[in-house]
């Protein structure tokens, strides 16, 4: 076979994937797909599993392991030429998934299997209920001209949440300081210095050259003793893809933001919903949005007091109100002056090879699976690593680990999935993840060394790693992180983040990096001591994005521009502490809820991390490397995939329903009165 993206005998085969082959890829499968559907309905007689269902998941299967390289490689080595292959090939993609979701025939032999279903199979019977409900939210009911206006939105939206997505990563990427005076660079850590140098001299240039890469902007926040230097980044920082800051109207995504809103708006109306909120939670755990708007609304109250305490503190301790730019500076100032800790301090002694040796050495002891570097076949930049997972019995899947920032790749840091784990007929695939960071690459003296916020993102992106791989649903459409409701999906990976944060497990993840001196004891007792250190204020924040996203998605209309500025303003207003410069635009770069998938959905950040502060407070009462939790938490959470609703899996675990008592109790936020 010629093209590599069809190739689906083993691994992908990153280096052979070219533009050029990804249209011709797709619109092969797609096709086939068609064809092989209608076939597939065309034959007489009652309607089985075996073929139909089956082959549908196996068609789905393939399409996923044509799409998922793609969509990696355009996420972590973007090139133009990538970009616009890729894009080309999202209205295809949303066509089809449309042309599926709203084919009658194939809605009424799901049915009918789902009628005679007996549920013996839970498994199955997830697959059937899942597969209505979608066909339903395709507008599989509706007279044809609604359903052509549906695909139409379908199709346009895809775009429009692409470009948001390049917008950002734009204006990340033009935005750059060249600095000459060696003292306006006062406070920072020595290797963003070294780095900063390296660039310049790479671009011949004097004195040191940045980008807005994250790590980059977080250690200018946090430790630029020239408050100007701040300010610049963060003007930056928080004008990407607006109408203000220095690139202002360029890649702009005033207007994507707006028609993003109307279309899904216009998308639930004609699905009878009366606003995309209503929507979203047809796929997932929160029963209402009154239920979630509760949700945000009784923690916010829970936590303010106490957020509010945490500024006035940052503001005696700084002598003055701080601006957004003096936040994280004099914030980390405090946290070094009361518990005698830093980040820059840390970081020696997390080495990045370290805190991965312990990491899978803990998952060993927690799930009884062992993790091993293989060398991968093919990878799409020399620093990725590739891991094989086994138990056992035998192999269970494996994972590529990406883990430093660099250019033209997308900020933050994720999971994804490369491949889902099938067994069908004819195909049995183990599952395959992607693990991307954004972390502070290697210098050339030093080992890749990691802040302990970064060995958390680690922890937190492996739970997702784990979820996805340790599956035992044979069927793709249910299996691994597939078809979990959206707002329990963070289960997994909030509860590993715990881990991080534990004594009996620090000293297992770090060493120094010159001569693997343990972290001093009384080092890592300040550490874990520090853990709540303006937790509260985290808290206000993640709230307030939630609440943006929620009520932005519930207005029953589409925004205008100058409405969701008012939102946000209003939401500011209710919950946030801090305030704003007026030319802020975080909308503008909040692609987790315009690009992504976290629309009318963030606040499932704060949902799972109720459900994972009590799943972990089991492990806390039975003990951290409790054999028995450890078995129930794989075979009731992460074997089960998207078979069992996430309600009724976390019971399992549980014994009962979930408390937010032990996520207050974590974060050290008491309960007013
Ligand atoms: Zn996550």
């Amino acid at each position: 076979m010629n093209n590599p993206l069809l190739d689906h005998s083993g691994l992908p085969s990153f280096n052979r994937i070219n533009p050029e082959l990804v249209e011709p890829a797709v619109e092969a499968v797609l096709s086939d797909n068609l064809a092989m559907i209608d076939r597939l309905l065309a034959a007489p007689g009652p309607r089985a599993w075996d073929p139909l269902v089956d082959s549908l998941e196996s068609m789905e299967h393939r399409l996923g392991r044509t799409w998922a390289p793609v969509s990696h490689l355009n996420a972590v080595v973007n090139s133009k030429e990538l970009r616009e292959a890729y894009n080309r090939c999202l209205p295809k993609l949303s066509r089809y998934s449309t042309r599926i979701g709203q084919n009658e025939s194939l809605y009424r032999a799901y049915l009918e299997l789902a009628e005679a279903d007996d549920g013996t199979d839970r498994a199955r019977s997830a697959v059937l209920e899942h597969a209505l409900r979608d066909f339903r939210l395709s507008g599989v009911a509706l007279p044809e001209e609604k359903k052509a206006r549906f695909r139409e939105i379908m199709e346009r939206m895809s775009s429009l949440q692409s470009r948001f997505e390049e917008n950002v990563l734009d204006a990340t990427n033009a935005w750059s300081r060249q600095i000459v005076d060696r003292d306006a660079l006062a406070g920072l850590p020595d290797d963003v210095v070294e780095r900063a140098r390296s660039a310049a001299k790479a671009k011949d240039l004097k004195g040191w050259y940045f980008s807005l890469d994250f790590p980059t902007y977080y250690a200018v926040q946090s430790h630029a003793e020239k408050r100007a230097l701040r300010e610049d980044f963060y003007r930056a920082w928080t004008t990407r893809a607006s109408d203000t800051g220095p690139f202002g109207g360029r890649w702009d995504n005033t207007d994507t933001m707006v028609e993003i809103l109307a279309l899904r708006h216009e998308a639930a109306s004609l699905l009878d919903f009366a606003n995309y909120a209503e929507f979203s939670l047809a796929t997932k755990m929160a029963e209402s949005t009154d239920q979630v708007l509760e949700f945000l609304g009784d923690l916010a109250e829970r936590c303010r007091p106490a957020a509010a305490a945490e500024l006035e503190q940052l503001s005696s301790f700084a002598g003055h109100p701080p601006e957004a730019w003096d936040i994280a500076y004099y914030s980390e100032k405090l946290r070094k002056q009361r518990f005698s800790i830093s980040e820059e301090e840390l970081r020696p002694y997390f080495p990045v090879d370290r805190v991965l040796e312990g990491l899978f050495d803990l998952t060993t002891r927690l799930f009884g699976i062992e993790i091993r570097q293989a060398s991968p076949p093919d990878t799409w930049h020399e620093e990725v690593r590739y891991y094989q997972i086994r138990d056992g019995e035998g192999p269970r899947g494996g994972f590529y680990v990406d883990l430093y920032a660099r250019k033209h790749k997308r900020g933050g840091a994720w999971m994804d999935d490369c491949i889902g784990r099938a067994r069908l007929k004819d195909i049995d695939d183990l599952p395959v993840a992607f693990l991307v960071c954004n972390f502070m690459p290697p210098s050339e003296n030093r080992p890749a060394l990691l802040t302990h916020e970064e060995v958390v993102t680690l922890f937190h992106e492996f739970g997702h790693t784990v979820h996805h791989l340790l599956t035992r649903v044979p069927y793709p459409s249910v299996s691994g992180i597939n078809g979990v409701a959206w707002d329990a999906v963070e289960l997994p990976s909030q509860f590993m983040e715990n881990f991080a944060w534990r004594p009996e497990i620090i000293p297992a993840i770090s060493g120094h990096y010159e001569d693997g001196r343990p972290l001093p004891e009384d080092t890592l007792q300040r550490l874990i001591d520090s853990r709540n250190f303006q937790a509260a204020m985290a808290m206000v924040r993640q709230l307030e994005l939630a609440l943006f996203d929620f009520r932005i998605h519930s207005a029953g209309r589409g925004l205008s521009a100058a409405e969701i500025r008012e939102t946000l303003e209003s939401v500011r207003r209710d919950v946030a502490v801090v305030s704003y410069p007026d030319f802020n635009r975080l909308p503008h770069a909040f692609s987790h809820i315009f690009g992504g998938g976290y629309a009318a959905g963030y606040y499932s950040y704060k949902w799972a991390e109720v459900l994972s502060a009590d799943a972990f407070a089991a492990f806390e009462e039975e003990g951290i490397f409790d054999d028995d939790v450890g078995r129930r938490f794989l075979e009731t959470i992460l074997e089960v995939g998207g078979s069992i609703p996430a309600a009724e899996a976390f019971v399992a675990f549980r014994g009962r329903a979930p408390s937010p008592e032990p996520l207050l109790r974590l974060s050290g936020i008491r309960q007013e009165g």
